[in-house]
């Protein structure tokens, strides 16, 4: 970890909140009043008045599903295309149609890139894949779970590419923050926050994990210049609720949404009730459409 020695740096005030030392001692490049725009090239910006979505299923798990996710996405002129192919598990147990297709995940991402004009997002998880997913994709994500494995943030952070960084769900926002702050300290700009829900006590249905916190969207656009992008999808963990949460997040200000789609939801190998199927994901978009022109921006 890269060292930075600091002159006035007290702990004597711990706090759970960003305070006015927090900003200028321990997080003065991630809350700098610079405008910070992510630009991916093509058209492709977080941070502007355009909201980019990203969106697709949670693992590659074959090439025909992610032909058929790049068909629905370029017909409704997204253009960025999501997909894991290094995928941990909250439990190491797994069903046998469960697929990490690792290497062979991301050939299909880069024959998808080859045949639509897509921008690909896929997850890094280790260190040791880095080579491979750089040569393909075009924004690394950080899962909430790797949100302070600090080693990996700086090796990422390191290949200048773009990054989503996630926020874990027991993570307050100046935690989210500090673990920024590692990536920026080694001069990478192209830095894209995630809110993805939180752990509360009630999540108003058992199957529900977590419960997007809508609030942290304008919470974290207050104090730092960074686009923030939303995922309903990981949030409620469940598909009939993700077009209003999508809705909101446009409403609370977010600079670009995650959502999970897949061809047939009740076969996606992971969280099959969480994503939208391709009619849901087809009316959401022209709902959002609407939002977005109401407070004057685009998607
Ligand atoms: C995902 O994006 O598919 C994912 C697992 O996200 P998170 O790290 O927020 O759980
Ligand atoms: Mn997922």
């Amino acid at each position: 970890m890269k060292k930075v020695f600091k002159k006035n740096l007290s702990n004597k005030f711990p706090t759970k909140d960003i305070t006015f030392d927090d900003r200028k001692n321990k997080l003065p490049l991630s809350t700098s009043n610079r405008r910070r725009i992510v630009d991916l090239g093509n058209g492709v910006k977080f941070g502007s008045k355009n909201i980019p979505i990203i969106a697709g299923p949670n693992g590659v798990e074959s090439h025909n599903l992610m032909v058929n996710v790049a068909k629905t996405l370029i017909k409704n002129k997204i253009k960025i295309i999501r997909g894991h192919a290094y995928k941990p598990l909250t439990f190491p147990y797994r069903s046998k149609q469960y697929k990490e297709t690792m290497d062979e995940g991301m050939d299909i991402m880069d024959d998808i890139k080859k045949n639509f004009d897509l921008k690909v997002v896929t997850e890094i998880t280790e260190i040791q894949y880095l080579d491979r997913v750089c040569r393909t994709a075009d924004i690394l994500q950080i899962g909430s779970r790797n949100m302070q494995n600090l080693e990996l943030l700086r090796e990422v952070a390191l290949t200048k590419k773009p990054i989503i960084l996630k926020r874990h769900f027991g993570a307050s926002l100046r935690d989210l923050l500090g673990a920024a702050e590692h990536i920026l300290i080694e001069n990478n700009n192209n830095l894209i926050l995630c809110e993805r829900g939180v752990s509360i006590p009630h999540t108003h249905k058992d199957t529900s994990r977590f419960a997007l916190d809508i609030q942290a969207i304008p919470a974290l656009k207050e104090i730092c210049n960074y686009p923030v992008i939303s995922d309903p999808s990981h949030a409620s963990f469940w598909a009939p609720w993700v077009p209003s949460l999508t809705l909101a997040s446009i409403a609370a200000g977010c600079d670009g949404l995650i959502i999970e789609i897949h061809k047939n939801p009740k076969k996606s190998a992971v969280d099959p009730l969480q994503p939208l199927n391709f009619n849901q994901f087809d009316k959401l978009i022209k709902q959002s459409r609407k939002i977005s022109k109401a407070i004057n921006r685009s998607i």
